[in-house]
């Protein structure tokens, strides 16, 4: 487990069968509020090459007794140190073993009355009846993809299972059943396996395309004692997980393609680093997408004005669609990002008609 600044760890006193017991909670600060996150054991026995947890790599390892792990989530849970669980694990036995183990702590807490969130990670190759038994019990599943195809992955989990078979079918398989992608996510270990910018995009507009919600980066730290460590000694930089970030929302949840980050590609196939926006980048990369006219434009066309997300974008829209667009309605929804916007947007028509209704 990494512990730096989103971690915190209180303890509670937990009483036992004789005596109390004093346990450290692990506490995930996410952006949604402070989670209970944890492995139900760090003992592997695979061997990914980046991974503290791998077999061979010497490192402490604890395991969650089920039952126990129940009964400090519950607490923790009462006392509002938490406000869901986030359960993973090392592949310590058979994946249907582990994946087994992982969903029947759902299920026990389910069954005590909890319904608060629960995310779930499922190992590679579970059966595809657990995978449906974790969508009922908790509110998000996720498997981790860790490298954007089949030869990405061996290079860096070699005996973790195959991509395509064991990773990637489980995962669309979860997406089929959960039909809403915020139910379903997935993580890679970026800048592991010498992948490129060109590599991941292209994986996320699939997994976008196949109903898969977030795909979460986990820059790549060398660990020492691990064998990568000794063939990648530098750190992935965070500005490329942060642009990886926007170009994911960008075509999740905006409609850009894959192939529209082609101009601002270099060589090597990555998004060189910019303190510009993304959605800024591929504007200037790409003047012929503009201006738009916000009287006729599509939705799609809307997005790709800087400034302009899905909610502005839906409020032109709707603002056209009664007829009562004109420029100042316009500059009242775009607010801030008037200015941003201003230089994409055709308003030829939109300045004509006010000035027709001033005569
Ligand atoms: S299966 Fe998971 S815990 Fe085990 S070595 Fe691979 S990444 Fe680490």
């Amino acid at each position: 487990m990494t512990w730096g600044w989103k971690w915190r760890s209180p303890s509670i006193l937990l009483e036992g069968a004789e005596r109390f017991e004093r346990v450290e909670v692990p506490v995930y600060c996410s952006t949604g509020g402070p989670l209970f996150k944890t492995l139900l054991s760090s003992r592997c026995r695979m061997d990914c090459r980046y991974c503290p947890f791998a077999r061979g790599v010497r490192a402490p390892r604890e395991a969650w007794r089920r039952d126990k792990l129940v009964r400090v989530f519950l607490e923790a849970y009462r006392r509002g140190l938490v406000r869901g669980l986030f359960l993973s694990s090392g592949l310590y036995g058979d994946p249907e073993r582990v994946s087994l183990d992982v969903v029947e702590v759902a299920e026990e807490l389910r069954r005590r009355g909890y319904r608060g969130y629960i995310h779930l990670r499922l190992m590679p190759g579970t059966p595809l009846w657990l995978v449906r038994e974790a969508l009922r019990l908790a509110d998000r599943v996720g498997l981790n993809i860790e490298a954007p195809g089949p030869s990405f992955f061996s290079e860096i989990a070699p005996s973790k299972g195959r991509w395509s078979l064991d990773l990637l079918s489980r995962l669309l398989y979860a997406a089929h059943v959960a039909r809403d992608p915020r139910r379903v996510d997935t993580q890679l270990v970026l800048g592991a396996s010498g992948e490129s910018d060109r590599d991941v995009i292209a994986l996320v507009e699939y997994l976008a395309e196949s109903g898969v919600g977030r795909v979460h980066f986990s820059p790549y730290t060398p660990v020492r004692g691990t064998p990568l460590a000794s063939v990648r000694s530098r750190p992935t930089p965070l500005w490329r997980s942060r642009q990886l970030y926007e170009a994911e929302v960008l075509i999740r949840d905006y409609g850009f393609r894959a192939h529209d980050f082609e101009p601002i590609l270099d060589d090597e196939g990555n998004i060189p680093p910019s303190s510009m926006q993304l959605k800024k980048r591929l504007a200037l990369a790409h003047p012929e997408w503009f201006p738009v006219n916000p009287e006729t434009a599509s939705m799609y066309e809307l997005l790709r004005v800087p400034g302009i997300g899905p909610k502005r974008a839906q409020m032109i829209v709707e603002v056209r669609n009664r007829g009562e667009l004109d420029l100042a309605e316009l500059r009242r929804i775009l607010g801030p990002v008037w200015r941003a916007a201003q230089r994409f947007l055709d308003l030829s028509s939109l300045s004509r008609s006010m000035l027709t209704s001033y005569m």
